[in-house]
């Protein structure tokens, strides 16, 4: 049985929009997975320490028959394959970021994974995308995601009139 996932995007580099557009492409060629939905695009302002310019975020649903780490490296491959350099600056600007933010009702802690993502919670261009496309979804935690997105402020977040696409 296929396991819903869902993935969070994330570029400020080379042409943000196209970046997130060809990343949405590049998930619905994964094997053994459906691109099951997506959110709109969204600008947000870069969090941390580094002067970058804004992101342009988005969060993808997929149904998968991988495994959570054999996915994991899929992702890696499309953030290779679009130019992402890894230089080791925490929260620096990238041409793709792929998260792995929730699968199904999985937990891992491993040295390569961690899932939910640790961001998940406190991110509102993580937040609100998924909640546009996953708006009855409850957490492990017990947690339902439509009261996390009514107590977290959007002050800072834009969603962005992109042209209807259908991936
Ligand atoms: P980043 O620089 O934010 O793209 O972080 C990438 C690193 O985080 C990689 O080495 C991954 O192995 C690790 N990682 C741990 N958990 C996750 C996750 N849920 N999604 C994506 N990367 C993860």
């Amino acid at each position: 049985m296929p396991v819903r996932a869902y993935i969070g995007l994330g570029s400020n580099q080379q042409n943000p929009l196209l970046q997130i557009h060809n990343a949405l492409i590049a998930l619905k060629q994964i094997p053994q997975t459906e691109l099951a939905g997506y959110s709109r695009l969204y600008r947000s302002k870069p969090i941390g320490p580094v002067d970058q310019p804004d992101f342009v975020n988005a969060v993808a649903a997929i149904d998968t028959c991988l495994d959570a780490h054999a996915l994991l490296s899929e992702l890696q491959s499309i953030e290779q394959q679009q130019g992402r350099v890894r230089n080791g600056v925490r929260w620096g600007p990238r041409t793709l970021d792929l998260d792995l933010l929730l699968f199904g009702d999985e937990q891992f802690n491993t040295g390569r994974l961690t899932v939910p993502h640790p961001g998940l919670l406190q991110r509102d261009f993580v937040l609100y995308p998924l909640y546009e496309i996953a708006p009855d979804l409850q957490f492990n935690s017990g947690e339902l995601l439509a009261e996390l997105v009514k107590e977290h402020p959007d002050d800072e977040l834009e969603p962005l009139d992109s042209p209807e696409i259908c991936y």
